[in-house]
């Protein structure tokens, strides 16, 4: 795939010399501290635990001394108690899947909004994307991130912009055609899909469209998937990472496909061992754990968000000089991407015990036909529960598959089997059998 180099958004930021920009980060982390310390007493509460006051931040190692969050943080503080922002700057919120029913609720002031598109804009004009461009983005709408991510900054580098959001994929592969569509925004297992309709219709992506760059995350795939893209549909892969806790899709590889540019101004990345969280090298494979440096609404230092990857400092084949990021290979606890959208089995268990008539078993089946995932859940039922009609059955089924689809956004069969019929665990139970091959 071509390797050309476009211009830089922002050559002055993305271009600095390393010492610059840490001495950048470093002005921004210790900025960040006294505000969050001056106006949070979550946060001055939890340093203080620590016996930290913002003066311990004499340089960027000093992160380390800083308490980490986590997603319990973000839930025990639903809806709003973390909101550093007065309510009048408050412009937009989102939500994000929590590990139970409750989402977490981000705010957004007009300068998040600015600072995300800008951060996305950066890295869709490194893949050589621009006003020449249009962009289809099917990413939902909504609460997800996706969606209004993508469009902001598709809008801001000049492309057109087609909001197709999910679904109707004979439709989006319609406009892919008639609109000269040229970078798509999906999952990777959607544009694998919508290549498998488009040829069911006589069309051939490679050979039909101009479509030639797919902007694919939210979920893991890996570099055989990337090849299969690339070599099949025609379109080049590129791997884009964001989170709705930090903002939405913010970073992602520029045209050397060589990992994620993360803008150092924005976020600081470290990698820790995922036993004794003491800092891992460059190149180490760790859990990763992210500082937002400039957000005003909702703030995160030190966010254990859960994904492992590795570091890499190496200034890159294009020239930008801020930290890459490599592939996603795991999670350190049990959030599975189902469609784009994180599902923890403890939301799953949580929905199905709003069912009286569910026993204490459950078990999740993901599986991947067709390109697109699937996920089965078989729910013991309580002996009382059970009976021989199956009208009765099936009304508490589409009950239980209604509730689900509501707390996880996400359909799942559910399957409904005898009490005492699902393996019993001596240990951890394994709740979830993945069977998807990326
Ligand atoms: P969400 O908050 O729904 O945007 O989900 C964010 C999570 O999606 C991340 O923490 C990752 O686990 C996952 N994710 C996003 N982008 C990627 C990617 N390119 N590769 C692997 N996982 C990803
Ligand atoms: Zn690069």
């Amino acid at each position: 795939m071509g390797k050309e180099t476009s211009p830089c958004w922002n050559p002055k930021i993305e271009m600095m010399p390393k010492k610059d920009l840490e001495s950048l980060q470093l002005k921004l982390l210790r900025s960040l501290v006294s505000r969050v310390y001056d106006s949070s007493s979550y946060y001055r509460q939890r340093m203080e635990a620590s016996n930290l006051t913002p003066d311990d931040i004499h340089g960027l190692k000093d992160i380390i001394k800083l308490p980490f969050m986590t997603k319990k943080d973000l839930r025990d503080n639903y809806p709003d108690k973390f909101f550093l922002a007065p309510k009048r700057d408050i412009v937009r919120y989102h939500a994000s899947s929590g590990t139970t029913g409750k989402a977490t609720i981000v705010g957004y002031t007009r300068n998040d909004i600015d600072a995300w598109t800008e951060s996305l804009a950066r890295s869709l004009t490194s893949i050589g994307l621009g006003a020449d461009d249009v962009i289809q983005v099917s990413n939902t709408y909504g609460l997800f991130t996706g969606g209004l991510g993508f469009h902001y900054a598709a809008e801001r580098i000049g492309a057109a912009v087609i909001p197709a959001s999910t679904g109707n994929t004979q439709r989006q592969i319609e406009l892919i055609k008639d609109l000269g569509v040229t970078a798509l925004a999906a999952t990777p297992s959607y544009l694998m899909y919508l290549g498998e309709i488009a040829e069911k219709m006589g069309i051939s992506i490679k050979n039909d469209t101009v479509l030639r760059t797919g902007l694919l995350g939210a979920e893991p795939w890996s570099e055989g998937m990337r090849d299969r893209i690339q070599n099949w549909l025609g379109v080049k892969g590129i791997n884009c990472f964001g989170a709705s806790e930090l903002a939405g899709p913010l970073w992602s590889e520029c045209s050397y496909q060589k990992g994620i540019h993360i803008w150092g101004d924005f976020a600081y990345f470290e990698v820790l061992d995922t036993k004794t969280h003491e800092p891992l090298g460059l190149g180490e494979k760790g859990e990763l754990v992210i500082t937002m440096l400039q957000k005003e609404a909702f703030p995160l230092i030190r966010y254990r968000i859960g994904d492992i990857t590795s570091m890499d400092d190496e200034k890159c084949e294009c020239g930008r000089t801020h930290p890459r990021m490599a592939r996603i290979t795991g999670r350190v606890d049990d959030m599975l991407i189902v469609r784009g959208i994180n599902i923890f089995p403890s939301q799953v268990e949580y929905s199905l015990l709003t069912n009286p008539e569910v026993g204490n078993e459950f078990q999740i089946i993901v599986e991947r036909k067709s390109a697109l995932d699937s996920m089965m859940v078989k729910v013991e039922l309580k002996p009382e529960a059970f009976t021989d009609s199956i009208a009765e059955l099936n009304k508490v089924r589409e009950r239980i598959e209604h509730k689900l689809r509501s707390t996880l956004n996400v359909s799942a069969c559910v399957e409904l089997v005898q009490p005492g019929t699902l393996p019993r665990f001596e240990g951890k139970a394994k709740r979830v059998v993945d069977n998807r091959k990326l």
